[in-house]
């Protein structure tokens, strides 16, 4: 079949969901892109595994359209589902098999060619793992199986519900490692409720609050940018003259954050005029202000 937009892998159009009374999701419209890493955020509640279960078949909306590669979900669930692979929060493992026996039944399940269950285990890190049965398994070991058994039929669009969530921070680096790869080559949506998560992997973010998007972004101007504090705060203009920055956004108390582009890290030349010109230095660090800004204002309880 043609794709329509070789690159547009994924398209959700105001999906709406409610459980019985409860509108848990209204209205969401997503677009996934080949080599994009989307971050799902919102708290507890917000309709993140809700909408992930809709855009993976295993919940029809009561409105709303999925295409994947531009086959619709509904309307032709097996070849749209044979683009997807999805991880879901609590992962589909069975504890009293071996890794290997669930890995094949997974492929023989999903059609995909036996021959590549070594280069998916080694993608995965489970070279060694082949014989443990996976009851005896450390968590973030279980979640490796998890994300084989959602790459093993080489999808287009993978969905990871929560991926890290129990991890110990050792697991939660090499699990992010292992989904920054995948999403080089695919796409990859992931929900959580941790920032750091989204800022250290994803490309773009949607947040979700009370079922409604309410912020669509990309990351790019989070990752570049430095947070300072004076005791005795220039001008903005002051601050904007700097060689290397773009943007100055005043938090309060004399902090700031700077916007630089990527090759042009403004530390060094801040750092010598403030010494020249008093302004008393309090702070100087990266930046990971503005997502939790945007986060903490949107999903403020009442908003
Ligand atoms: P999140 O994944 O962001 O934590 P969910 O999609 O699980 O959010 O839930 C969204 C809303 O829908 C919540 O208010 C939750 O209580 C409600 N909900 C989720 N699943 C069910 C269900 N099976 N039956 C009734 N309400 C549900």
């Amino acid at each position: 079949m043609e794709i329509p937009d070789a690159s547009l892998i994924l398209e959700a159009r105001g999906l709406s969901l409610s459980y019985g009374a409860r509108i848990a999701v209204e209205g969401v419209t997503l677009e996934l892109r080949r080599g994009e890493v989307l971050g799902f955020l919102g708290p507890n509640g917000a309709g993140k595994s809700t909408t992930m279960r809709m855009l993976t078949g295993n919940l029809r909306p009561d409105s709303g359209t999925v295409s994947l590669c531009g086959i619709d979900l509904w309307k032709d669930p097996l070849k749209a589902k044979a683009r997807l692979g999805y991880l879901p929060e609590t992962p589909p493992l069975y504890r009293d098999m071996k890794v290997d026996d669930y890995l094949k039944f997974a492929m023989k399940l999903h059609r995909a060619m036996q021959d590549s269950l070594p280069d998916i285990k080694e993608k995965c890190g489970l070279q060694d793992a082949g014989s443990r049965l996976i009851g005896s398994l450390s968590k973030g070991y279980q979640q490796r199986v998890g994300i084989a058994q959602a790459i093993l039929h080489n999808p287009d669009v993978i969905i990871l519900d929560e991926p890290t969530s129990g991890l110990d921070p050792n697991q939660i680096r090499e699990i992010r490692a292992l989904i920054r790869e995948i999403g080089n080559r695919c796409g990859v949506i992931l929900s959580t409720h941790i920032l750091s998560e989204v800022e250290s992997l994803c490309d773009r973010v949607e947040i979700l609050h009370h079922g409604k998007q309410v912020y669509k972004g990309s990351l790019e101007g989070s990752r570049h940018a430095v947070e300072v504090g004076f005791k005795h705060p220039p001008s903005i203009d002051e601050l904007s003259s700097i060689h290397g920055i773009s943007k100055v956004e005043a938090l309060s108390d004399g902090l700031f954050i700077l916007r630089h582009e990527e090759k042009q890290n403004p530390t060094e030349a801040l750092v010598a005029l403030a010494a020249d010109k008093g302004w008393g230095l309090t702070r100087i660090a990266p930046s990971r202000g503005s997502l939790e800004a945007v986060f903490a204002e949107l999903t403020r309880e009442g908003s």
